[in-house]
């Protein structure tokens, strides 16, 4: 069905059209899309050209050369550059399409105006012809209606007047005009009809379908011209086409043509010739500085690991880290085995993730197991590397065996001193409370009690042990055992120690927690021994204390069921293993060599606290109460000074400062040290009870009472004390009226040496915060610099003290006052009733120049001299 029979219409003709229209506006959309297309493409070009040109700035350097990725990669960059070529070319074409578009809607737009012109013209004719019907029909009724009343008019006259007469004839002559004229008018209506007839079937039979007929192959022949457009238009952007191809052909063919095997032929060549034919680079050597250490010599070593009290934590924590990371890099390799054989796949891990990148499929099987291979090459390599530390930090601890820890620092006598007497408290707490594995062995010792002592009556020849010695041996060595008992405590305390049930820390050689230093001091002959106690991290150790080419100290190991030993067999008691040691003459291990000779019994001060029955408080001083008690042994009245506990271990350190400085100390006017406690808190220090108390507070009580005879007494007694203290060495740092102690007939002992220092000079390096300032010499309060001719100008203030008979010095001036002040020249006035000689004393230990001040000897045969001529005056 074409538009000749389908469009006759007026409605089709309206709606051919309408459809005109909406193709003509197609055609501009169409125009404008092609137009945009075509933008886009010259962009496109223009980016890809950049892309191409970006690409091209490879590395042209030597290094390069023969690569065949390099030479892929830049004939894909031409490539892209091509593309962007035929992108640009296309656009260009896009543009002729997009005129050609042009120009056929205007052909479209004048087909479509010829149409409805023609159209219009043959309906024209075919409208006119109509008219001229309905007009002729109009004047058609008209002379009929003219012809039949003059017909009746002419019949009417015919009839009055007979047929003749003018008027007749006049009416005739108008009938007959009219009827002519009727004639007329029907012959051209009739012709008229016919005409409009024949028009109106060429019309709709000849002229309209001939016009439509034309107007569909006109516009049959735009479509094909349209389509021919849109074919262009395709073929513009096709990115399949044949150019596109070619050019995606290359780029494939020049990818392909990458050979991994012959990307480094040249590279290698050339450098296997020339440049780094070379042995491989010369190791880099990792050297340990000795310089760093050449001011501390012993203490640490190059290369060698430290172990001592400070690392050993350290060491094996980080002992157990190292060995969890070699059983780890040990896993993974097993697992990585176990996956390249096919077993399980692997879940997580570096394999996992090489999974990964293998399901994106780039990695060829090979690379896989290239990768595999290389990873577990470096499992290996980071094992071996920890391992290594393992050894060495192994070997390390192993060198030290049951040998107890050094101490890493050098100032370890008063910390262990603290460690261990603190830690001595912690012990007995969980001890009471707990069964954790904070529970110390001495403890556990003391639990046991005699059961752990029992040696006398069991067979000394132990069928545990490996290496027995005869019973004769056994006899000579019990023998020279006690021959060789050293101090006065006679027979060895070790043999009557096997007489006896008592637990091991009753026995003679068992010194508690004596510091190291002080057992050091103890031992001095090869074979000495001693049994001790020290705490570590809140565990108690026993201790064996040697002298043997220097001190051994060797750590009484526990076994699993509780027994004890050292390198040779167990025993269930301390006491037997020590005189297995003793007896066998066997190294107690092998590396230390060391032989038990000669045990080493307690000194007459290292006390138990139980020995003390404290009275009543009688003073109180800086680390805590002091106490009137009782000896248990001899009931003899003692002082004791305590610590509090809650003090922290510096000052529990200093607290004990001052029972080390005193133990060596016999002088009737030094302060008598009778021992120490350090068994449990609170710690203590047992000293002579000194009646008279604080001399302060004796000046102050009795000041009305007391003479200068008395006065320069006790100006005498403490020169005395200070002259044995300054022969000792010892500085006492802190000598004033309140630091003495008044006996039996006003005699005078000094005391409180915590302060003190067995030094020639000290230098304060820790600041200088609790410095009795009114007491101190100018050069230790600005330099920190300490002698005993410090101590003269404190003896000097002491005098003053005791003259004014317990006033403060420099009352009514603050210390930074009173330094100035002194500073500037300033000297107390003398007391009343002072004798000038002990003012000028007094005056001469104030001097500014410590070396123009008097020594204690000098000052107290001054005093001496003065209280003789006083005595013989009187
Ligand atoms: P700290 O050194 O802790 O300051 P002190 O040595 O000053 O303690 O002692 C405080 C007080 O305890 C003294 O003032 C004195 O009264 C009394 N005191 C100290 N030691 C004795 C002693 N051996 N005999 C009698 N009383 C003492």
């Amino acid at each position: 069905m074409g538009f000749s029979s389908a469009l006759q219409g007026r409605a089709a003709h309206e709606a051919l059209i309408v459809r005109q229209d909406a193709e003509l506006r197609l055609m501009e959309t169409m125009k404008r899309s092609i137009q945009l297309k075509a933008k886009c493409d010259r962009e496109y070009a223009i980016g890809l050209a950049a892309v191409a040109q970006q690409g091209m700035k490879t590395d042209r350097a030597d290094e390069m050369q023969g690569s065949l990725i390099t030479k892929a990669w830049r004939s894909y960059m031409d490539e892209l550059d091509h593309q962007a070529k035929q992108f640009k070319s296309n656009a260009e074409l896009l543009e002729v399409v997009c005129e050609k578009l042009t120009h056929l809607s205007q052909d479209k737009r004048k087909a479509r105006k010829a149409y409805q012109e023609e159209h219009a013209k043959i309906a024209a004719r075919l409208n006119h012809l109509t008219d001229e019907v309905v007009r002729k029909k109009a004047e058609y009724q008209k002379h009929l209606e003219g012809y039949k009343a003059l017909r009746t008019r002419f019949e009417e006259h015919y009839i009055k007047s007979g047929r003749g007469g003018r008027k007749l004839d006049d009416v005739r002559d108008k009938y007959q005009k009219a009827c002519r004229k009727l004639h007329l008018t029907h012959n051209e209506y009739v012709l008229s009809i016919t005409e409009a007839v024949e028009v109106e079937k060429d019309f709709r039979t000849v002229l309209l379908p001939g016009l439509l007929e034309h107007q569909q192959s006109v516009q049959e022949s735009f479509i094909l011209l349209w389509k021919n457009i849109l074919q262009e238009t395709s073929q513009h952007g096709d990115l399949t086409s044949d150019k596109f191809k070619e050019i995606q052909k290359r780029i494939d063919n020049v990818i392909n043509s990458i050979n991994p095997s012959e990307e480094y032929r040249e590279f290698t060549e050339k450098h296997n010739y020339s440049l780094y034919r070379t042995s491989p680079t010369t190791p880099l050597v990792f050297q340990f500085d000795d310089a760093l250490i050449e001011d501390i010599p012993g203490k640490l070593q190059s290369n060698t690991l430290t172990v001592d009290n400070l690392t050993v934590d350290w060491l094996r924590t980080r002992l157990i880290d190292l060995e969890m990371s070699v059983k780890e890099c040990q896993e993974k390799q097993l697992k990585m085995i176990e996956h390249a054989n096919g077993g399980s796949p692997i879940a997580n891990g570096s394999i996992a993730r090489n999974g990964s990148t293998a399901s994106n499929g780039i990695q060829s099987p090979k690379d896989s197991q290239n990768r595999q291979s290389k990873d577990l090459n470096a499992l290996r390599c980071q094992e071996k590397q920890k391992q290594k530390l393992v050894d060495m930090i192994k070997c390390a601890l192993n060198e030290i065996g049951c040998e107890e820890l050094p101490s890493g620092c050098d100032d370890h006598l008063e910390q262990n001193f603290i460690e261990n007497s603190f830690n001595n408290d912690q012990q007995q707490n969980s001890a009471t409370s707990t069964n954790s594995t904070g529970v110390s062995i001495i403890n556990e010792l003391r639990r046991r009690g005699g059961v752990l002592t029992l040696l006398r009556g069991r067979p000394f020849k132990r069928k545990s042990t490996p290496q027995p010695t005869t019973p004769t041996v056994n006899r000579m060595r019990t023998q020279r055992f006690n021959k060789l008992q050293p101090r006065s405590q006679s027979l060895g305390s070790l043999s009557m120690s096997l007489s006896t049930n008592r637990p091991l820390y009753e026995e003679e050689w068992f010194h508690g927690v004596l510091p190291r230093e002080e057992v050091v001091r103890l031992l001095n002959n090869d074979g000495d021994f001693l049994v001790r106690e020290t705490i570590r991290n809140e565990e108690s150790q026993i201790v064996l204390s040697v002298c043997w080419n220097g001190h051994k100290h060797f750590i009484v190991q526990t076994t699993v069921d509780g027994h004890f030993r050292f390198e040779g067999p167990p025993f269930p008691s301390i006491q037997e293993l020590i005189m297995h040691q003793y007896q066998s003459e066997l190294p107690v291990t092998v590396k230390s060599g060391a032989i038990l000779r000669r045990a080493i019994c307690r000194e007459r001060w290292e006390l138990s606290n139980d020995d003390v029955v404290l009275l009543e408080k009688i003073g109180r001083g800086n680390f805590g109460d002091v106490y009137k008690a009782k000896l248990k042994s001899t009931k003899q009245d003692v002082a004791v000074k305590t610590c509090r506990m809650t003090l922290p271990d510096e000052q529990k350190r200093k607290f004990l400062q001052e029972g080390r400085i005193l133990k060596q100390y016999d002088h009737p006017n030094i302060v008598k040290l009778i021992g120490i406690c350090v068994q449990k808190q609170p710690i203590m220090i047992v000293m002579e009870l000194v009646p008279g108390g604080s001399l302060l507070n004796y000046l102050r009580k009795n000041s009305n009472s007391l003479t200068t005879r008395q006065q320069m007494g006790m100006c005498r007694d403490a020169a005395a004390g200070m002259r044995y203290l300054e022969s000792k060495n010892c500085i006492h740092r802190d000598l004033a009226a309140r630091n003495c102690l008044v006996d039996f007939e006003n005699s005078v002992k000094i005391s409180d040496f915590g302060m003190s220092r067995e030094e020639e000079e000290y230098i304060v390096s820790d600041g200088m915060k609790q410095i009795p300032v009114k007491w101190t010499a100018p050069e230790a309060l600005n330099f920190g610099k300490y002698t005993s001719l410090c101590d003269v100008w404190s003896y000097g203030i002491l005098m003053w003290e005791i003259f004014s008979k317990g006033d403060t010095p420099y009352s009514g001036m603050s210390n930074s006052r009173a330094r100035e002040r002194i500073d500037a020249g300033y000297r107390m006035p003398t007391p009343e009733n002072t004798p000038p000689e002990m003012y000028r004393l007094m005056l001469k230990c104030w001097c500014a120049e410590a070396e123009a001040r008097p020594h204690f000897d000098e000052i107290y045969n001054v005093v001496d001299a003065l209280i003789i001529r006083l005595d013989n005056s009187h």
